[in-house]
């Protein structure tokens, strides 16, 4: 797990990450968010703010348990709860990013899963890609369902809302957040015309194990 700490580099590379995102189409406007643990805090973006207009003094210290100080300028993501809630059941991760992709919404939406149609699948640590049930933004509810979740698995999606996934380091996050999108884009265009053929439980458990350690930056 990368460690970082509380500097404008750190900060910087969160805003790079936001408008990274947008830049690459996985995510558009103000929506989504990016948390990075440092020691004693989380990292995490400010709400409602554009990413071309976010500098590094802007991104929020977060305590890493109990409610925020809310009385600044700039408060923490409205999602600040499930950036909190998940730091705290995944040890092993040190940055969560949450985004609106298109494809990844458009499966949210009809309330499915992504089940083992593809062998990147196991870049989330299990046969599928789970969705939690719908929940208010920035709601407690919503926290714990997204927690819960991904006590087991490195992305989920949520239902009418979005996707989250989780990264040993920054870039291994943004790099499951892409494949996350492209994995729901080819679920649905397979779809158009049939239905994905699944791997079966052994092939799925071959690929997650031979994908311990692939992908970037650990
Ligand atoms: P924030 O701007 O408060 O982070 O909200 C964006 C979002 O995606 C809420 O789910
Ligand atoms: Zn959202």
């Amino acid at each position: 797990m990368t460690r970082y700490e509380d500097t404008t580099e750190t900060r910087q590379a969160i805003i790079d990450a936001c408008r990274w995102m947008n830049d690459r189409g996985i995510n558009q406007g103000t929506s989504g968010n990016i948390s990075v643990r440092v020691p004693g805090a989380i990292l995490i973006t400010p709400s409602g703010v554009p990413y071309d207009r976010m500098t590094p003094d802007m991104i929020v210290r977060l305590v890493t348990e109990g409610e925020p100080d809310m009385s600044g300028d700039l408060r923490p993501s409205t999602e600040w709860r499930f950036h909190q809630y998940l730091m705290a059941a995944r040890p092993d991760v040190s940055a969560a990013v949450h985004a609106h992709p298109a494809h990844c919404t458009a499966v949210a939406m009809q309330g499915q899963p992504i089940p083992a149609c593809h062998y990147m699948i196991a870049a989330f640590g299990g046969n599928d890609v789970p969705i939690t049930p719908y929940a208010l933004f920035g709601s407690a509810e919503l926290a714990g369902y997204v927690a819960d979740a991904m006590r087991d698995r490195h992305g989920c999606l949520m239902a009418s809302h979005g996707a989250t996934v989780v990264g040993e380091s920054l870039d291994r996050a943004l790099w499951r957040m892409e494949e996350l999108e492209n994995l729901a884009r080819v679920y649905l265009l397979s779809r158009m015309s049939g239905e994905p053929v699944l791997l079966t439980d052994a092939q799925m458990e071959e690929v997650i194990a031979a994908f311990s350690n692939y992908g970037p930056g650990k």
